[in-house]
């Protein structure tokens, strides 16, 4: 493990990608399967691979107490390295710096004991036993490598590998094709088993797997009708776009599973939509989005929350708010199995029947559209709870205009502009989808400091202070603050929460865990130092919470200053939620 934190301290002291690249070649290539299964996952920021849903449950408190018994100091050290550095794993490898019996570097844990500790941890029930497992891995590594052993645990790599390099480096350590190392890795989620298959040149068998969620293709924000129809054009796809939950159907004979976009099993939250897929007559896997809907119109997603993280939902929270399906996307499909079980690994082509599903990542969406029409699906009209997306074609500003006012008066949340020759990228938010909110221009944030309000706020943490991600260093970065437009109720949870999850606490103001994300609304972006972004949003107010996202899923620093530019076009544009106007130069 040693080894791999000194090349992950070289990568991340050159900003150079090409020789981010070699270095991570140079270093995978004579690895034995073993090793190289954890280094590559491992490289991608998290214990465990990206299909993997393990957790590992490991706490701030936990850390703190493992760090501080090894160092003999006390829980205010680990707090104020912290705050130096906003930075976990170096945290952690300052305070170790005070350890009196330091490890000898070359007795460093093996990275495949590493990965033994890391699920070791994850299965160990409550924080005392996780603790002392971690304490125990914690005790054998020095200094540098106990720093890359938290920031794996914690998710925050933060050593600039940027999308797609991780890939390179793979294909280049095996001297195979990018595009092969790229398609294995779309299909397995797994950087560790494409590596391995790179290494002993398998590529080709790499298979996409039912009941195995796949990354979510994402989308491009995009304001300027003009712009979108010059970088899609001449003519574009135009889908309503709904706001609701973003969900994955997997089926073989009659089973049926829901993914979330963080690629949880959210099946039993659902069970209508489950069951109303039961009956259908083929197998294959579904991208689309879950909406509450009755007497013939999609509710507001308000109403929606209050089915969020309720599992096994009652008769009548069912019917109280009703959900359907709408489908945009179709990722793979073939003739109904027979089985009713899902084997949850087994290769989608491996045996029988299933030979028969097609994966259809790489065919264009013009025809993946039209296998989508062709399917046979239990729909609205016929009493049933599946829809397949409102789209219709423009090739001219005043039509993309016109459809984005219609999907408005049809209570949708704006526009999603799609490519017909684009296939379906997993994980990555490319120019084959541009999502046109236009109206207000929002952003994803996470929250990382709390303060309690004023007035009637006073006594709950209502001020929020947001960051966006600035994809150069791997860090967050403030960009504003803001009253939260949520409701009483969900201020007093979200008051609770902080409080068990404040880092660091200074007057007023909490350090909190990183990890809320908030989606947040604004008028216009300025240039500004008063945050670290150097970006100021000007009558910023959070929208929503975004439960559904991960802080790795957050807007970066690089979309705030595309989006800076766009509308900065000489003067400064107030966007209003009904027209663009100067403000003033
Ligand atoms: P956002 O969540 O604002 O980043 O916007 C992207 C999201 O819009 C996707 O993840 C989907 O959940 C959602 N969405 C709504 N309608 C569509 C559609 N027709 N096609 C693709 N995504 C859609």
């Amino acid at each position: 493990m040693r080894g791999w934190s000194e090349v992950a301290e070289r990568v991340g002291a050159t900003t150079r990608t090409s020789e981010k690249t070699a270095l991570l070649a140079r270093y995978l290539a004579p690895l034995s399967g073993s090793e190289l299964r954890p280094a590559a996952v491992f490289l991608t920021g998290r214990p465990f691979s990206e299909s993997d849903r393990r957790t590992m449950g490991l706490g701030w408190a936990a850390i703190s107490t493992a760090v501080t018994n090894l160092a003999g100091t006390t829980a205010g050290a680990l707090g104020a390295a912290y705050d130096r550095s906003s930075d976990l794993g170096q945290a952690v490898a300052q305070v170790l710096t005070l350890r009196t019996d330091q490890p000898d570097p070359a007795n460093s844990p093996e990275i495949e004991e590493v990965a033994e500790a890391y699920s070791a941890i994850e299965a160990a029930s409550g924080a005392a036993a996780k603790g002392k497992i971690f304490g125990g891995l914690l005790a054998r590594c020095d200094c540098l490598t106990a720093k890359y052993v938290v920031k794996i645990l914690t998710g925050e790599l933060r050593i600039g590998l940027r999308e797609g390099l991780l890939e390179a480096a793979i294909a280049e350590a095996f001297n195979r094709p990018l595009a092969d190392v790229r398609m294995a890795e779309m299909l397995t989620g797994d950087a560790g088993e494409t590596a391995v298959l790179a290494k002993e040149g398998r590529l080709g068998e790499a298979r996409l797997r039912l009941f195995h969620p796949i990354k979510f293709m994402l989308a491009t924000p995009a304001e300027d009708a003009a712009e979108i129809l010059s970088r899609l054009g001449p003519t574009v796809w135009v889908e309503d776009k709904y706001d609701g939950i973003r969900a994955q159907l997997h089926r073989r004979g009659g089973e049926s599973r829901l993914y979330s976009r963080d690629l949880n099993d959210i099946s039993d939250q659902f069970p209508e939509i489950v069951a109303a897929a039961g009956a259908m007559p083929w197998d294959g896997i579904l991208d689309g989005e879950i909406l509450a809907y009755a007497d013939g119109h999609v509710l507001p997603f308000l109403s929606l929350q209050a089915r969020l993280g309720r599992k096994d939902p009652s008769g009548a929270v069912q019917a109280e708010v009703p959900v359907i399906y709408v489908a945009f996307d179709l990722l793979a499909v073939g003739p109904r199995s027979g089985g009713g079980t899902a084997a949850a690994s087994a290769p989608l082509a491996a045996v029988g029947p299933l030979a028969a599903v097609e994966p259809l990542l790489s065919t264009p969406l013009a025809e993946r559209r039209r296998r989508l029409e062709a399917l046979e699906l239990p729909v609205l009209a016929d009493g049933g709870r599946f829809a397949r997306s409102h789209l219709v074609t423009a090739d001219s500003v005043e039509a993309l205009d016109r459809a984005f006012g219609e999907a408005r008066a049809r209570r949708n949340e704006g526009l999603m502009v799609k490519d017909p020759q684009s296939g379906y990228s997993p994980g990555r938010r490319g120019l084959g989808w541009l999502k046109m909110k236009r109206a207000l221009a929002t952003l994803d944030c996470v929250v990382v400091g709390v303060e309690v309000g004023h007035g009637k706020r006073h006594g709950v943490l209502s001020d929020y202070t947001f960051a966006v991600r600035d994809e150069a260093s791997g860090r967050h970065v403030t960009i504003g603050k803001a009253y939260t437009g949520l409701t009483d109720r969900e201020i007093a949870e979200m008051t609770a929460w902080f409080e068990a999850h404040t880092l660091r606490q200074a007057g007023r103001y909490r350090l909190v865990e990183p990890t809320v994300v908030v989606e947040v609304a604004f008028d216009v972006i300025q240039r500004s130092t008063r945050h670290q972004s150097g970006f100021a949003l000007r009558f910023p107010r959070i929208v929503r919470l975004r439960p559904d996202k991960s802080a790795a899923q957050i807007d970066s620093l690089q979309t705030v200053e595309r989006l800076h530019g766009e509308l900065q076009t000489g003067a400064e544009y107030l966007v209003t939620a009904d027209a663009r106007k100067p403000v003033r130069d």
